[in-house]
């Protein structure tokens, strides 16, 4: 049996960053940069002014009490209207605007008085050289890097690209991807109430949900059931693998006699990597590949399972096939303590536990809630993180540890 890091390791080796595609910068949210972009313009353009106030030329600066006589004109954002100043005058200028010639300060408005019916104005506070003034390429200069390749588009990412004029960037393509749910026993959302020994399907929903959040809305994703029969598995599994799409198998991977994925993947000719790894809820997930291109996830049935599993091990690996870099592509565990009224987290197992909870991010406190049953997804609902309690350990109310927000 691997250990978490061993199989993580062993998945992000085996699947592959796919082609690049050129998308416009409005659907490059959440995307990864395949392209290295630099600065084609300075940022800013052009010395401008960081305040509402008055240009001025103060030398190497201006004590407080100095007055200065108010030039005609003003010089709002926008047209540069190519004003001067002169030592001993002022002009009124506003954020933004381009700095008139002469000028090497600003002071901004509520720092002064105006004096002598408006021709003069007088400084409350001393200004020195330079002040309140936006040096072009202070930001950014030309040639200088602004993305590399394996950069997630952040919504700041994309202002600076826009920032640059940029309409189109090289991003990863997004993985096709199958979801695909097994079980006899399981009813679609919205049919008849299951009677006895039925339930209606929940992983369906929520891995396409979790595929969702790691790919975007513009996902080609597919959820379809199939019966826990080696003919009906074998059809929907291999309309997916031969399609070379992604597919997240959820339910039919443990030791039962009804669980028949790995045989009929097997048949199929996917080669299994490996089956069953050292985490506690999660052990009999399964990883293989075909040579269509295809990678096969199998998740444990067990909602809770389902959901650490893909979290641990499917979400780096979409994430790798988009372009992340292995070292951004998650989990992404955040420093934390156990709450100080919590009971003490014991795991006397030989397998890492994912403990389900809130994580206070600014506090750094984790408490954890509801059932920790890898059937109870309402307390998994309840939560925003899991802490890892690692094979052996104790953690003692107040302990540090290692959350992972999701
Ligand atoms: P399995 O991994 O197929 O043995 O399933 C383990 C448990 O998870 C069983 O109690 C199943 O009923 C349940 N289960 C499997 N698939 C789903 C699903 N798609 N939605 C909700 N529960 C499921
Ligand atoms: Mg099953």
């Amino acid at each position: 049996m691997l250990s978490e890091d061993e199989a993580r390791a062993r998945i992000l080796d085996a699947v592959k960053t796919g082609a690049s595609e050129r998308v416009p910068l409005a659907a490059a949210f959440g995307r990864y940069a395949m392209e290295v972009i630099r600065a084609e313009i300075a940022v800013p353009g052009f010395d401008n002014s960081a305040m509402d106030g008055y240009a001025l030329w103060v030398g190497e600066g201006l004590p407080a009490g100095a007055r200065l006589s108010l030039k005609e004109g003003e010089q709002p954002a926008g047209r540069n209207r190519g004003l001067h100043v002169e030592e001993g005058e002022a002009l009124r200028i506003f954020t933004g605007a381009p700095m008139p010639t002469g000028a090497n300060a600003v002071v901004m408005q509520e720092d002064i008085l105006i004096s002598n019916g408006g021709r003069e104005i007088h400084l409350n506070e001393g200004v020195v050289r330079g002040e309140f003034v936006r040096r072009a390429g202070s930001d950014l200069c030309v040639g200088q890097i602004v993305l590399s390749p394996g950069d997630r588009l952040t919504a700041a990412r994309c202002g600076v690209l826009a920032s640059q004029g940029r309409e189109t960037i090289a991003v990863g393509r997004i993985p096709s991807v199958t979801v695909v749910t097994t079980g006899d026993e399981l009813l679609p959302p919205g049919g008849a109430r299951p009677g006895a020994g039925e339930l209606y399907n929940s992983n369906g929903p929520m891995l396409a949900a979790m595929v969702r959040d790691v790919c975007g809305p513009d996902a080609s994703l597919e959820h379809r059931h199939a019966r826990d029969d080696a003919s009906a598995l074998a059809t929907v599994l291999g309309e997916a693998v031969e399609a070379g799409r992604v597919v997240i198998v959820s339910g039919g991977v443990s030791v039962g006699e009804h669980d028949k994925v790995k045989p009929v993947l097997s048949e199929l000719g996917v080669r299994g990597d490996f089956w069953r790894v050292r985490v506690k809820p999660g052990k009999p997930f399964y990883f293989g590949q075909h040579c269509s291109g295809a990678s096969v996830f199998g998740l444990p049935g067990n909602p809770v399972s389902s959901f650490v599993t893909f979290l641990l091990f499917v979400a780096p690996a979409l994430r790798i096939m988009m372009g992340a870099t292995p070292g951004d592509s998650g989990p992404y565990g955040i420093r934390c303590h156990l709450d100080a009224n919590a009971t003490a987290l014991e795991n006397p197992g030989d397998r890492p536990h994912y403990v389900r909870g809130r994580l206070d991010a600014a506090q750094g406190v984790f408490s954890p809630t509801g059932t920790q049953q890898s059937h109870a997804l309402f307390g998994l609902s309840q939560s925003n993180a899991l802490l890892r309690v690692g094979a052996g350990e104790t953690h003692a109310p107040g302990a540090p540890g290692k959350a992972f927000l999701f």
